[in-house]
């Protein structure tokens, strides 16, 4: 039996400032402790009453899904929050007041490292009340036809990760498989400070859509044919961030996953349907 651990929040309040990645939006971003069984819940401190957005399947954004993912309540939208989710699954944090300022959270470098740093700095704190964690009884698979792109979750005692990173041969982005057991020091060190990527030749559809407002050549890895046209981090750094990426929608579980989710070129509207077949499998069960 997987060993089972109690749940852990922030032990002071921190903040990352900066724009949005796509609406290039100045916004604080503000993570703040919170009691047993709070899970994770956005605040949009700039809205009248301050609507809260808790971080569940429920509140999916379905309709903007595509280069990030969206969380919404009524009239409160939380725009990629995906990067911030993963550093607070990834460092084993379960409950969290997280207060934005603006429709969208800080890209700061459009990795999850500044989400990090920020609760290493502000400390965690384990809580008396165990972890309510979401168990699968079957593998269940997602696919998306028309991009080939699919993904597979496995009944596991732990959570485990792993991306296969395989595209048509006509970008500069050989085949990158990373796999990972999430543990607060692999997130640290293996996938947070991996960054956003683009294949260059998609940039003027996203700027055309309203996307990407806020990328800079600091920010986003552009690849190109045949050379990655600003600086990688590292040669795997795109299936890093994807890792970062599912570790991050996985979150809008509500709960800790223990199983080993296995993707393959699958983006956030795959991601959040996975979701959504992991909670039915449990609702039936
Ligand atoms: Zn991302």
């Amino acid at each position: 039996m997987a060993k089972r651990s109690h749940q852990r929040t922030l032990a002071d309040v921190a903040e990352v400032r900066g724009i949005g990645l796509h609406t290039e939006a100045k916004v604080t971003l503000t993570l703040r402790p919170a009691e047993e069984d709070h899970g994770l819940i956005f605040r949009r401190v700039d809205l009248p009453g301050r609507p809260l957005v808790p971080v569940t399947a429920d509140h999916i954004d379905w309709e903007n899904l595509s280069n990030r993912t969206t969380l919404t309540a009524g009239p409160a939208q939380v725009i990629t929050p995906e990067h911030v989710l993963s550093a607070l699954s990834g460092m084993g944090i379960d409950n969290a007041l997280i207060d934005l300022s603006a429709p969208e959270c800080p890209a700061v470098d459009n990795s999850a490292m500044p989400f990090v740093e920020a609760i290493e700095a502000a400390g965690t704190a384990d809580q008396s009340a165990h972890r309510r964690v979401i168990t699968l009884t079957r593998p269940l698979t997602v696919r998306d036809e028309a991009s080939g792109a699919e993904v597979t979750a496995m009944p596991s005692e732990r959570f485990e990760v792993t991306f296969f990173a395989e595209y048509p041969p006509d970008y500069f982005l050989p085949a990158q498989t990373i796999n990972m057991r999430v543990t607060p020091k692999a997130f640290r060190e293996q996938v947070a400070a991996a960054r956003t990527w683009i294949f260059a030749e998609k940039i003027p559809e996203l700027l055309l859509r309203g996307l990407g407002q806020g990328g800079t050549r600091d920010t986003v890895l552009v690849i190109g044919k045949s050379e990655f046209v600003t600086e990688a981090r590292c040669p795997d750094e795109p299936a890093r961030h994807k890792v970062l990426d599912l570790i991050g929608d996985l979150a809008l579980l509500g709960r800790p996953l223990l199983a080993h989710v296995m993707a393959r070129r699958s983006g956030h509207a795959l991601h959040a349907k996975t979701v959504k077949c992991i909670l039915e499998q449990i609702d039936a069960a």
